[in-house]
């Protein structure tokens, strides 16, 4: 038997040189880095564990190396590489919840925006993840997953109960902090690819409040202003409520402040006070609103640009043309933090 006859038995797969190949290729959000890893032997889409545990054991026999994918929003384009088997989950979209327990069961193939949507539909519950809606749960979980609630409910992989993991073995493994406290502790926060193909997750997830807000400051982009900025909310953002999280905007252009609160608009300034405060004085409010859930929050941030139909559609959220770079404040000076979000 060859790869492709196993592969094909297995499960649905696209080999090099057919156009499901290409599109294949084609879905990950930095093109420019799939270009440098490489192009993989075979990409399969199991629709069931089983398909993947047969694909997996596909790889074994015929030794080849097995790359998971899920959103296809790692920066590096981690999940593709030369020559590989890439298992891409995207069929795999249960999402159970038990409203009871407050926990859900959200499969590998899920993303961001259909979580969200999800969850609030279905008794108000949210996850703590970022405000991207195509990115996949899996490499977001696996690798932390910080948002605009993590200051109150955590990182995702904070919220993560169980994991249903294919080993390198080839076995399917429900892994929690009972059955393997090492491996279930390592998956939350170095998951991804590095001990397993996971298929789903098991979360707490966490009851909204009765609302959730927002409010930005500007301010002329002076260097004084600038200055202010920055001390104001590196000598006091870290220390407001769980409740604020504080972002602060600044290019060439641009000089702002942005409040988050998990629960209404109406007492945000007074919580805020303490790096309120510290600012310069008479800045112009350019956004003030308050959010019945935090799928509408995610979609003001992404500036309206998406409807939240469209949030069920992972291709109408993908966008290919992300790239990595990286710059740090230096130390010292009013600029002694390096993240400017808090
Ligand atoms: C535009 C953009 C916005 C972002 N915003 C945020 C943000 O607000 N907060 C934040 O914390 N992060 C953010 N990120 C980072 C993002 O969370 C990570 O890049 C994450 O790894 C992407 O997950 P993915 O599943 O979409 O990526 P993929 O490219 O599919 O996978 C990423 C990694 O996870 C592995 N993996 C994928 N599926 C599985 C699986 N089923 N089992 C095991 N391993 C698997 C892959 O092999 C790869 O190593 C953002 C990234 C982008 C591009």
């Amino acid at each position: 038997m060859s790869l492709t006859s196993c592969l094909t038995a297995a499960t649905s797969a696209s080999f090099p040189g057919t156009p499901e190949f290409s599109t294949a290729l084609a879905f990950n959000a930095n093109q420019l880095a799939v270009r440098t890893s490489g192009i993989p032997a075979v990409f399969v889409f199991p629709s069931s564990e089983s398909e993947a545990v047969a694909a997996v054991n596909c790889a074994r026999q015929f030794n080849i190396s097995v790359v998971p994918r899920s959103g296809g929003h790692s920066y590096e384009a981690f999940s593709v590489a030369k020559d590989a088997l890439v298992i891409d989950t995207h069929h795999l979209t249960e999402i159970t919840i038990d409203s009871k327990s407050q926990t859900a069961v959200i499969g590998a193939g899920n993303w961001l925006g259909r979580i969200y949507d999800v969850l609030d539909s279905n008794g108000r519950f949210v996850i703590p993840g970022g405000t991207c809606p195509p990115v996949g749960i899996a490499g977001h979980a696996l690798g932390g997953g910080y948002g605009l609630l993590s200051r109150q409910l955590g990182l995702v992989s904070d919220a993560i109960l169980e994991v249903r993991l294919i080993d390198a073995a080839g076995l399917l493994r429900i892994v929690n902090s009972q059955s393997d406290p090492d491996l279930f502790w390592a998956l939350r926060g170095a998951g991804a690819n590095n001990f397993g193909l996971v298929t789903s997750f098991k979360f707490k997830i966490f009851p909204l409040p009765s609302a959730l807000s927002t409010k930005q400051y500007t301010w002329a982009n002076t260097v004084e202003n600038r200055n202010a900025v920055v001390a104001a909310f590196s000598n006091y953002g870290p220390s407001l409520p769980n409740e604020i999280t504080a972002e602060v905007y600044l290019d060439s252009s641009y000089l702002a402040l942005s409040l988050f609160r998990f629960g209404p608009l109406s007492g945000l300034d007074a919580i805020a006070s303490p790096l309120l405060a510290k600012l310069p004085p008479n800045p112009e409010i350019v956004d003030s609103a308050e959010f019945g859930g935090y799928v509408d929050l995610v979609l003001h941030e992404n500036g309206n640009k998406i409807t939240r139909p469209m949030l069920q559609d992972h291709g109408l959220l993908q966008e290919t043309d992300y790239f990595k770079a990286s710059s740090f404040l230096s130390t010292g000076g009013p600029f002694h933090r390096r993240v400017l979000m808090f």
